[in-house]
């Protein structure tokens, strides 16, 4: 059961009060500040993994410490090809940089976890010699039998010692028997039983977990030879001289089996922050990657054309809060400001609409500091959507600069640029309810008319001068406002809504306007 205990190593553990004290005394202002983001390459860049990258980078960035990127790839079968790559692409984008990696090198690497395979060896040698560690020969279907009993029995899921009231020769035996059978061990710690692990978390103050709710002793070395994460992050952060460990809150249940390995070894632990979980902030549930209501990879973002500081932006404030109402800072202000006091303790909620806006505003931002960059971005959205065919000519170029400075108020982000800018693409003939009810006045024709005219006669076909005869009709017919609009825009565009008339006319090109002007007419 797992009340057990191991006499022969109880004498050996910290007792859990000693190690908080230890933790407590050791202020932020004691030790440089050296944080990590520690990626698996099992898949891209997610939101939440972002958010963990980014709180990393705001700390070091923040205190003036290191930021180091270590890539945790012991689980082989759950590694994806260009996993690491995508990683680093992907933070790049975001605007987050790193002091120490694979790809910068550093005092404390290599950066790799798969490279580091003799300095986990060595020391899980060390535990086994200690007797903090045991080679464990139970065997899978073993071990999911003894599951279903424990399950039969209403009891939480554990590993049973397997070498339970053996002597070290009865044990001795066991090991042998079990190697003369060829069988592959794993290696357990041994988690100390009746104790209390505690610590003082950043983010969510102090917690305690009762070492029997653990599971049983866990495994350090697989059967491949690999460490486990719960092992290979602890050696890798006290090697590495992490100060600080920010991570998401999923990662609570393991903190205490790290704190028996950081007592095994009489290392003194980090000081930890666990960041409150993401929900979906329409459903209110977890964000999930299954989750098919959110796009939830950055790279996603970046293709839709989202622009990588508007994102920056948007994924500190889930989970951070500055002083103030403002919503939309630079890096830089970010960086002034970053206190991980203001994590929150409650969950973040990814609003969708409110990304939309956030982007928005840089978008909008963007067309006075760098409109070309906008240009290129929806350009190549228009190519991609087969609006405009590829390596478009200058005057079809400079036509799509046109079109898109006419829509950038009006988008959330770059990809939208076909949708919203339809009425140059997409050729609707018929007329809707509302656009017959707006033509149903007795002006509307002779509104139309008397512009239709104007427009074949027009000598130079541009905004100025189409502008210009707008208002000549409105002398003419002595019609004004919605009356004197509306029949015009949906005549020459066959929409009610689109931005500036006379831009919007002139980009569609007289041809099409006056074809416009006949299906429109013709209904009438
Ligand atoms: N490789 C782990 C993960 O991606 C890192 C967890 C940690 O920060 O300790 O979840």
């Amino acid at each position: 059961n797992c009340t057990r205990t191991h006499p022969s190593f109880a004498l050996l553990w910290y007792t859990s009060s000693a190690c908080l004290q230890k933790m407590e005394a050791k202020t932020l202002a004691d030790r440089p500040i050296r944080v990590r983001y520690a990626p698996s390459p099992t898949g891209h860049l997610h939101i939440g993994n972002a958010r963990t990258a980014l709180f990393n980078y705001l700390f070091a960035r923040h205190n003036k410490g290191t930021l180091v990127l270590r890539i945790e790839d012991t689980d082989t079968k759950r590694n994806v090809a260009d996993g690491e790559k995508s990683q680093m692409d992907n933070l790049h984008w975001l605007g987050i940089d790193w002091d120490e990696g694979p790809d910068k090198g550093g005092d404390f690497g290599p950066y790799r976890q798969s490279e580091r395979k003799d300095i986990y060896d060595k020391l899980i040698k060390q535990l086994v010699d200690k007797g903090f560690a045991y080679e464990s020969y139970r065997t899978e279907e073993e071990l999911k039998a003894d599951r279903e009993a424990q399950k039969a029995r209403h009891e939480m899921p554990h590993y049973e010692y397997e070498y339970e009231g053996m002597s070290e020769a009865e044990k001795a035996d066991a090991i042998a028997a079990a190697k003369a059978k060829g069988l592959q061990p794993v290696i357990r710690f041994h988690i100390p039983t009746d104790k209390t692990y505690e610590w003082n978390d950043i983010v969510k103050g102090k917690i305690s977990i009762d070492a029997n709710t653990l599971g049983g002793d866990f495994v350090i070395q697989k059967r491949d030879g690999m460490p486990t994460y719960n092992f290979a992050v602890v050696v890798d952060d006290h090697l590495m001289e992490i100060s600080h460990v920010l991570r998401g809150d999923d990662h609570i249940a393991n903190t205490p089996k790290q704190l028996a390995i950081y007592d095994a070894f009489g290392w003194e632990p980090p000081i930890f922050g666990h960041m409150t979980l993401i929900i979906n902030g329409a459903t209110g549930k977890k964000l999930s990657k299954r989750d098919e209501t959110v796009l939830q990879f950055i790279e996603q973002y970046r293709e839709l054309g989202y622009l990588p500081d508007a994102m920056f932006n948007f994924i500190t404030l889930l989970g951070w809060s500055p002083v103030g109402e403002d919503e939309i800072f630079t890096k830089k202000e970010f960086i002034k400001q970053f206190d991980p006091k203001r994590l929150s303790k409650s969950p973040a909620r990814f609003d969708q609409k409110k990304l939309e806006w956030v982007n928005n505003q840089y978008i909008k931002a963007k067309q006075k500091t760098n409109p070309n960059e906008l240009m290129s971005l929806s350009l190549a959205n228009l190519i991609e959507d087969g609006k405009i065919q590829s390596d478009p000519d200058p005057k079809t170029i400079e036509w799509a600069r046109q079109l898109i400075s006419l829509y950038t108020d009006q988008m959330s982000y770059t990809a939208q640029i076909s949708k919203l800018a339809d009425i140059f693409f997409d050729k609707a003939t018929d007329l809707t309810d509302d656009e017959r009810k707006e033509l149903a006045d007795d002006n509307a024709k002779p509104v139309i008319e008397a512009f239709a005219k104007k427009i074949r006669a027009l000598d130079t076909f541009d905004a100025y001068s189409i502008g210009h005869i707008v208002n000549e009709v409105k002398q003419e017919t002595q019609v004004k406002g919605r009356k004197l609009y509306m029949p015009i825009r949906i005549a020459a565009t066959l929409r009610m809504h689109g931005p500036q008339l006379a831009e919007t006319i002139e980009l569609m090109g007289r041809d099409q306007v006056l074809k416009n002007v006949e299906i429109v007419t013709s209904q009438l």
